[in-house]
């Protein structure tokens, strides 16, 4: 009778588990969070390869950006959602990190965004961060720079004052509260760079907007932005 001699790996996944964030099955490798299965199931954009997409137009005549795109259409009940939730408010930054690797892919196939210097993640609310442990702006910056290769500086564009939900407020008064939110703390580390600003999900652009407008009064910045979601 042969005997089968375990392989080392297979002896750390008895011990170790580790499922797809999606679907569940132990059917993948410890480098990934997500299946192929699920991973293939995420509805792309293809936005980073097309200028003028629809989260570039959400900036027109609001904040001049060189590029902007989001990697995937976001939709309630689907895949990305249960994912994004994972990452928001169930203290999975590992997701952020693997799904951050997804966004740094198309970022590195694209000619459009050859030129950008380094990241930055859009800041969270001081009191959101701290409640949740991280930013996931920031996880999602470090597995882009993971793959490609950019430096990512954190914690140098800040967010100042606590803003209450706003989920049922218009464009307008949404601006108006975001007025004055930002600011940086060492400027000359900006300047004159070409500046990626990235979130999870982009949906109105007010933040975006109004962190981007802070940054762009340094000398020589410009802006382009990258979400993981697009919500239509
Ligand atoms: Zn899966």
């Amino acid at each position: 009778m042969l005997a089968v001699k375990p392989k080392w790996s297979d002896l750390l996944h008895l011990f170790f588990p580790h499922n797809c964030v999606g679907c569940g099955t132990d059917i993948l490798d410890s480098k990934h969070n997500l299946c192929l299965h699920c991973t293939n199931e995420l509805p792309v954009t293809n936005f980073f390869l097309q200028a003028k997409n629809p989260v570039e137009q959400i900036f027109t005549g609001r904040l001049p950006i060189r590029n902007g795109a989001a990697a995937y259409f976001f939709t309630k009940e689907s895949l990305l959602q249960h994912l994004i939730v994972q990452l928001k408010y169930c203290g999975n930054k590992e997701v952020g990190y693997y799904l951050g690797k997804l966004v740094g892919n198309f970022l590195a196939t694209s000619p459009l965004y050859e030129q950008v210097d380094l990241l930055v993640p859009l800041p969270l609310n001081p009191r959101k961060e701290k409640k949740r442990g991280y930013n996931q702006a920031t996880a999602l910056c470090d597995g882009i720079a993971s793959v490609w290769p950019r430096e990512v500086i954190d914690k140098n564009v800040i967010r100042k004052v606590y803003t209450e939900t706003q989920t049922h407020k218009g464009r307008i008064s949404r601006w108006q509260n975001m007025d004055g939110v930002f600011s940086v703390l060492e400027p000359a580390r900006l300047q004159n760079k070409h500046i990626l600003l990235v979130d999870d999900v982009v949906t109105t652009g007010a933040t975006l907007e109004a962190c981007g407008s802070e940054i762009l009064k340094i000398p020589g910045t410009i802006i382009s932005i990258a979400t993981l979601a697009y919500t239509i």
